[in-house]
């Protein structure tokens, strides 16, 4: 049988792609990974574990704390993250200046991740990769396009002979498109323990550019944010309790 591993981040799109694995595969044949890469935000690995916990599948962490040692970006170091998207605007043709770049992009973690997840998978006999990339609706990074996923997934075959693919099943959506994509695949009860928010605030801070993206996706799907229900919903707790009393 076909067994499938989702790099799974804890946030919107990898949690939307382990449902999509879970109806293409069976749930009995996925499982999830996640990598503890010196973030700054543990908030992430909690999140994933939640997720993986909803839809009932094995969960396992992978220490690779190596980005933070090689500097330079808001994720792993103590630097703000950029507000907005102000100048992340691609070319034309899809290239992009290295001035462009967010000080979000971690560069090489996607190439890093499912080098490992490849690894991890040829050990278990998994031979299908499942990750929430997508080259729509982004900052532009260049990890996530459609070129460099094919590209890696042939070096990867050659460079293990084994016969792995790499699905991608977000490349081409948007954010909104994922949105109904996760609530057609039943995803909608994790997706309220999923985290997006760059600053790794709880709730979510919502001006940093992955709260702005995600918030824009549900309003343009015009469904509530789980995330953001429960927030409301234990703040509304709150707030009743302090009344009462
Ligand atoms: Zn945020």
């Amino acid at each position: 049988m076909n067994k499938a591993l989702i790099v799974l981040s804890g946030g919107q799109d990898s949690t939307t792609c382990l449902y999509w694995a879970i109806n293409e595969f069976g749930r009995d044949n996925v499982s999830s990974l996640s990598f503890d890469y010196g973030q700054r935000h543990k908030i992430e690995l909690e999140a994933a574990k939640k997720v993986s916990e909803i839809a009932a599948v094995a969960h396992e962490i992978l220490p690779i704390d190596t980005f933070s040692a090689l500097g330079g970006n808001a994720l792993t170091d103590d630097i703000d993250v950029q507000d907005e998207a102000d100048d992340n605007d691609a070319d034309i043709d899809g290239s992009l200046s290295d001035s462009s770049l967010p000080n979000t992009f971690v560069p090489g973690r996607n190439l890093v991740f499912l080098t490992f997840a490849a690894a991890y998978a040829y050990q278990r006999s998994i031979k299908h990769l499942v990750t929430g990339v997508a080259q729509t609706d982004y900052s532009g990074y260049p990890d996530c396009r459609e070129n460099t996923l094919s590209s890696l997934e042939q070096t990867l075959r050659l460079g293990m002979e084994y016969d792995i693919t790499i699905h991608t099943p977000l490349m081409n959506l948007n954010k909104s498109d994922t949105v109904a994509l996760a609530e057609k695949l039943g995803a909608m009860d994790a997706m309220a323990y999923t985290h997006t928010c760059y600053n790794g605030e709880q709730p979510p801070c919502g001006h940093c550019q992955a709260c702005i993206l995600r918030a824009k996706g549900f309003a343009e799907a015009n469904r509530a944010d789980p995330l953001i229900e429960r927030f409301q919903f234990f703040s509304r707790n709150r707030n009743d309790k302090t009344n009462d009393e």
